[in-house]
């Protein structure tokens, strides 16, 4: 199989009949066209997933489809954009059509759900990479950005968090699990589920929002620094994140490693947002629509940096929960 037969093979597919017409051109050509509607703004997002970086090599080939898409269109919904369109650069070391098959299907089963068509890419022989850019859309000036977040406004979190962390100590075989929290902590490491749908209800809602991709406490400070506030946390809150803790019997986790896992373990890709606290009704009520918890972990103060306050009021040190940095 030659680089032509694999592109058409895996890569191109009939567009979806709805694609909002805004792709007029796919895979094929020189370039992809699309159409932006008229008075939107696009919104695009680059993220790249290198072997033995980001992932294991032996990694499952359908949950990492899957994980190279979601991990982009976790950006979109952290700017309450809709998905439009992507394009797949792929490095390979060979071809391999089991692979390729795995892969390609968990990426456009993503792709499917979302409505958000591949339109185009290159690849290439070398070690396996995969970079993906996503084209989103969003109303003028009602993209959620990082920089607006205001004191006194709440500082809240969806889904769970810290799982995904956990799943990778274990794997790693530094912590031990029983299977079922195995399972539950590994399919939130290799199946993340973008925050789309939230990310477009809390336009008008939330004040600024990120996406956790690299630990809670160390993405938090990139949304305060940007808004030119700070921010306290409170520990009892935010140690309910973590999804394995409701499982029966909870599985005996150390609360450091929990707080290890939770503030500091990255790979969630859930949303970070602050909202005023009277728009709290609002923000249940996008959740719900959503059907994605969300959760109240603190508040948004003028006193710059980030603070962690246990139940008793005592503050906890963060310095030892910093997050993820490829050069550090
Ligand atoms: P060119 O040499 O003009 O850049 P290529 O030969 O690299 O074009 O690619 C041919 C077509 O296949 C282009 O439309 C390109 O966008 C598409 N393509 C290449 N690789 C991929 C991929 N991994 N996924 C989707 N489309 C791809
Ligand atoms: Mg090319």
């Amino acid at each position: 199989m030659n680089e032509f037969d694999v592109i058409r093979r895996y890569f191109t597919r009939a567009l979806p009949a709805h694609s909002h017409g805004a792709v007029v051109l796919g895979v094929g050509d020189d370039c992809a066209l699309l159409a932006p509607r008229p008075a939107m703004q696009w919104a695009v997002s680059s993220d790249m997933l290198v072997a033995d970086r980001h992932f294991f090599a032996d990694t499952d080939p359908h949950g990492l489809g899957h994980k190279a898409l979601a991990v982009n269109l976790s950006d979109l919904a952290a700017c309450g954009a809709r998905p439009v369109a992507f394009t797949l650069a792929l490095a390979l070391p060979r071809v391999d059509p089991v692979w390729l098959q795995g892969f390609s299907d968990g990426l456009l089963q993503l792709a499917d759900a979302h409505d958000c068509p591949l339109v185009g890419g290159d690849t290439t022989r070398g070690p396996l990479t995969l970079s993906i850019t996503v084209f989103g859309e969003v109303p003028p000036d009602q993209a959620l950005r990082r920089s607006g977040a205001q004191p006194g406004d709440d500082i809240w979190i969806s889904g769970t968090v810290g799982d995904a962390h956990l799943a990778l100590l274990a794997l790693q075989g530094r912590v031990a699990l029983t299977p079922e929290a195995l399972a539950m902590a590994r399919l939130r490491l290799e199946r993340p589920t973008a925050r789309v749908a939230l990310g477009q209800a809390l336009r008008g809602i939330a004040t600024a929002a990120l996406d956790i991709s690299d630990g809670l406490l160390g993405d938090l400070r990139h949304l305060l620094s940007a808004s030119g506030v700070g921010g306290d946390i409170e520990w009892r809150s935010a140690s309910t994140l973590m999804a394995v803790r409701s499982l029966a019997p909870a599985p005996a986790l150390s609360e450091s490693l929990c707080q290890q896992c939770i503030l500091a373990g990255g790979d969630d890709y859930e949303l970070a947002f602050t909202a005023p606290a009277t728009q709290r009704e609002a923000v249940q009520q996008a959740a719900q629509s959503c059907a994605v918890p969300v959760t109240r972990i603190g508040r948004i103060s003028t006193e710059a940096g980030l603070r962690l306050w246990d139940a008793q009021g005592q503050s906890l040190d963060t310095a030892s929960f910093a997050s993820f940095d490829h050069f550090v």
